[in-house]
């Protein structure tokens, strides 16, 4: 057996003796795949096609022991590493070239208690998981849109959908974490035990360990939610916007509608001659009783002249897979994002020129509608800095041929250039490209400063740092 040679933090490249990736390989409950083992290539990709990077050792873990081995390693040879939960984060951050990949995937548990209304989750777990075991018990957790989402990255971020409105963020929901630190302990973070770990994961990504587990609280949801589209011509979509905005600043904390401006896909329900046309699609969701969710989206629905209302009651975690054939893994993305208080009048304009001159058929610009009990949370009470926005933006370029790498780019960059001076400042990190390390301390605004101090504290040598990195307050 040859020595294994893996990147590090440093110049030189080091390599590991065969003994040790032996010992290491007899102490894993999961697996340790070099380049050319089974289940190498499945670790290492991930959802967005852009990325093709090629770790020197992949492990994929299947509990916490596991991740303390990985950590154990990195430490001891100084290695990049790249954390993997879901694979979903547009900047690819979940894997490195060459150095460590600590893949979490398998660690895919959900275990629900009924009476406490809990989850006890696992970090490889996706949306669905989550979605399907706490539906089994009328429950539900406040996460993204798109089902196949790991529930590892999109907690550490944030997590805002269909039910943030009504019951807050996903890291609102986070009763308590276990983590393993920079120095391969596990520990166990909640308001009482390491306060600061637990605000900073809150909002701070995967800067400060990797987490093994999740406790969420659960919510009475459904089993039927209100849910569904109504399609517009794009020509209305000023005068559509414009209404939709005067409505939601008005709307119940049941009510969540997302804007989405594209080409029509070729859904079903569709006119065949509406294909491939620029539409505005009002995605909207009602999280609570049935009638009472008819009468209060009657004016959302009442606008303009639709091409398609398809808004009926759906079972909840049905509709939590509604964007998934439009969102599935292999195309390749490249993402921008804002935060805006109102979508005003000159706004509105810049976005609808822009996506007047679209890149491709899959491309879109979404505004998601949050708010809500969103922010009635204090920015202070958890690193996530940004509570009084009521949308926000995703420039979600998609396509396939490399060829249009530049146009396709350059389309967002010009759009995420003239829509900034309308908008907050702050940002999602998780719809962040990997291009934009410049921006952190900005997007961070007033919690940078504590997120970089307690960063000093659990990873001054910045282990973690394949991620929307929050330097040490020292480095
Ligand atoms: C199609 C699509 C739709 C989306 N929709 C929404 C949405 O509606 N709402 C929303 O809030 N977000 C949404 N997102 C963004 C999503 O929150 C991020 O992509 C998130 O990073 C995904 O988590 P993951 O575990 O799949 O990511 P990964 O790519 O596996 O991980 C991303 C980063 O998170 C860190 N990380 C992950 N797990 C751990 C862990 N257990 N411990 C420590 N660090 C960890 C690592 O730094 C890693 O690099 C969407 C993304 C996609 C691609």
């Amino acid at each position: 057996m040859t020595n294994l040679s893996l990147s590090t933090v440093g110049a030189m490249p080091i390599t590991i003796p065969p003994e040790d990736l032996q010992a290491l390989r007899a102490a894993l409950r999961g697996s340790a795949c070099a380049p050319t083992d089974a289940g190498y290539d499945e670790a290492r990709t991930i959802w967005n096609a852009m990325i093709d990077r090629r770790p020197g050792l992949a492990i994929r873990c299947q509990g916490a022991a596991d991740v303390m081995l990985a950590v154990d390693l990195a430490r001891k040879h100084e290695l990049l590493v790249a954390v993997r939960g879901g694979g979903h984060n547009v900047a690819g951050s979940a894997v490195c070239d060459g150095g460590l990949l600590i893949d979490l995937s398998p660690m895919r548990w959900v275990r629900i208690d009924p009476v406490a209304k809990r989850a006890n989750v696992g970090p490889g777990a996706t949306l669905a998981d989550v979605d399907r075991e706490a539906q089994a018990f009328g429950l539900a957790l406040p996460t993204g849109i798109n089902s196949t989402t790991g529930i590892g990255g999109l907690t550490l971020g944030g997590g805002f959908g269909w039910l943030t409105r009504k019951f807050g963020m996903t890291i609102d929901n986070l009763i308590s974490a276990e983590m393993v630190t920079a120095e391969g302990k596990l520990v166990h973070v909640d308001v009482r035990d390491n306060p600061d770990l637990f605000w900073a994961i809150r909002g701070g990504g995967g800067n400060f360990g990797i987490v093994t587990n999740f406790e969420f609280q659960l919510h009475t949801v459904g089993p039927q939610v209100l849910s569904g589209l109504v399609v517009h011509p794009f020509a209305d979509a000023k005068k559509i916007l414009t209404q939709y905005q005067s409505i939601l600043s008005e709307a119940s904390h049941d009510l969540t509608c997302w804007a989405v401006m594209r080409k029509a896909p070729p859904l079903p329900f569709l006119p065949q001659e509406w294909h491939g046309r620029e539409v505005l699609i009002l995605a909207m969701c009602w999280v609570g009783d049935i009638a009472a969710g008819e009468k209060a989206m009657a004016p959302l629905r009442g606008l303009g002249t639709p091409i398609a209302d398809v808004v009926s009651p759906t079972p909840f975690a049905g509709w939590q897979t509604a964007f998934d054939p439009l969102l599935t893994a292999g195309a390749r993305n490249y993402w921008k994002t804002h935060d805006f208080e109102q979508l005003e009048g000159d706004l509105l304009d810049t976005l609808i020129e822009a996506v007047k001159a679209l890149p491709g058929p899959e491309c879109e610009v979404f505004i998601a509608h949050v708010g809500g009990a969103m922010s009635h949370v204090p920015v202070s009470a958890t690193a996530y800095p940004q509570r009084s926005a009521h949308y926000i933006m995703n420039v979600h370029t998609r396509w396939r041929d490399p060829g249009d790498d530049s146009a396709c780019i350059g389309w967002a960059r010009d759009l995420f250039q003239g829509a900034a001076k309308y908008s907050l400042g702050s940002a999602y990190v998780n719809f962040m490209p990997d291009d934009e390390g410049d921006r952190i301390e900005k997007v961070y605004g007033p919690n940078y400063r504590r997120l970089s101090e307690i960063k000093q504290r659990y990873d001054p040598g910045n282990l973690f740092r394949s991620n929307q990195n929050i330097k040490p307050s020292k480095g």
